[in-house]
């Protein structure tokens, strides 16, 4: 099972993509984790992506697309994995599709977590209060004034790849707002019918 979670910033996708990993026994793959990762042992692309990461700007296509193709060769993706904060961009769609299909493989279902963005700015503005008040460190890019610039790209940048997924008929929707319960009740009924639809369900529950 390929699958995309698509969805702004702070829509709960890294929460979903934990519980779809645990189920499902597929790897989760966040672009975003795997940056914060480079930052911190701060490797070359880690040098080249972190002023960039908290200005709430996107990362080159380049660095993004090297880093997936590379992950998607390690053995824990065979049964199939979760793409979580990529593709972010058209180009990133399209090379996705190309580094699939020269693996004889394919995206089966783009779930589409829709959430109200104003709600989502509360959300993460209070997420900061919290975290200041307790004294912790606040994500830098989760700071209110760059998360406003994270939903901005996210429109400006990344919506437009969901008629890109929309024309391939792959697109089913989540409504994000709802608790996080509920939330996964939606994404195993989407998950279920996809298997079934694509024959893969029994492969996917039983492990196989
Ligand atoms: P995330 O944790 O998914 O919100 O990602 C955090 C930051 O990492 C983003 O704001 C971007 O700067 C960078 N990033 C993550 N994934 C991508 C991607 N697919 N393309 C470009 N930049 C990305």
């Amino acid at each position: 099972m390929i699958l995309i979670l698509f969805g702004p910033p702070a829509a709960g996708k890294g929460t979903q993509a934990a519980r779809i990993k645990d189920k499902y026994q597929v790897a989760h793959l966040s672009t975003g984790e795997m940056l914060r990762a480079a930052v911190a042992a701060g490797t070359e692309v880690g040098k080249r992506a972190r002023a960039i990461m908290d200005a709430g700007k996107l990362v080159s296509d380049e660095i993004v697309i090297g880093i997936i193709a590379d992950r998607i060769k390690e053995p824990d993706c065979k049964r199939g994995f979760i793409l979580d904060g990529f593709p972010r961009t058209v180009a990133q769609a399209r090379a996705l599709d190309d580094l699939l299909k020269s693996r004889k493989l394919e995206i089966d279902v783009v779930l589409e977590i829709r959430v109200d963005e104003a709600a989502l700015v509360k959300r993460v503005e209070q997420r900061a209060a919290d975290a200041k008040a307790a004294g912790q460190p606040v994500r830098p890019d989760d700071d209110p004034e760059t998360f406003k610039k994270r939903l901005k790209v996210y429109h400006d940048e990344t919506a437009p790849v969901l008629p890109y997924y929309e024309n391939q008929k792959k697109v089913r929707v989540i409504d994000g707002m709802l608790p996080i319960e509920k939330v996964w009740e939606q994404i195993e009924k989407a998950l279920t019918e996809t298997g079934k639809k694509r024959g893969f369900l029994s492969r996917l529950l039983t492990g196989g």
